[in-house]
């Protein structure tokens, strides 16, 4: 009787929640998902049945780890670690200027196999190979890796 009410399909207009339609971006399978939001939070996450990729299945990080989005310690400017030691909130372009200046500074102190790039499993296609460009042209470091493997 109960696993019965719990596969009943929510009212979902008349309990003010909103479905969209969606694609979970944890890793490069690309499973399609109906985010339920109410009063502008998610409030849960529910497999498209008819995803292409996904087929109604949806695995343990794209069902139920979404409350990052509403976490009070989300990251929401860049950081630049700053003379006194801390992280301070700056704009991109200081934040790019940073690490573009680390890099270097790396590879001048310690040659161009001290620098290694991993790509977000996030990332289309183009992206990772602008990444790849990135380090083989940018520092002719082969060390180069991504994070799609859910
Ligand atoms: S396999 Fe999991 S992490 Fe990858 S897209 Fe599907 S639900 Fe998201």
């Amino acid at each position: 009787m109960t696993t019965m009410t719990a596969l009943k399909e929510i009212p979902l207009i008349q309990s003010g929640i909103h479905k969209t339609r969606s694609v979970c971006g944890y890793c490069g399978v690309g499973c399609a998902v109906d985010i339920l939001t109410k009063d502008d939070r998610i409030v849960g996450i529910q497999p498209a049945m008819d995803g292409p990729a996904n087929e109604g299945a949806l695995c343990v990080k794209g069902q139920f780890a979404f409350d990052y989005v509403h976490h009070p310690d989300r990251l929401k400017m860049p950081l630049v670690r700053r003379g006194d030691g801390k992280l301070h909130e700056t704009t991109w372009d200081e934040a790019l200027d940073v690490a573009a200046a680390g890099f270097r500074q790396v590879v001048e102190r310690h040659g161009r196999h001290a620098v290694y790039g991993i790509a977000s499993g996030r990332t289309p296609s183009e992206a990772n190979y602008m990444m790849q460009k990135f380090m083989r042209v940018g520092f002719g470091a082969n060390y180069i890796d991504n994070c799609s493997r859910a």
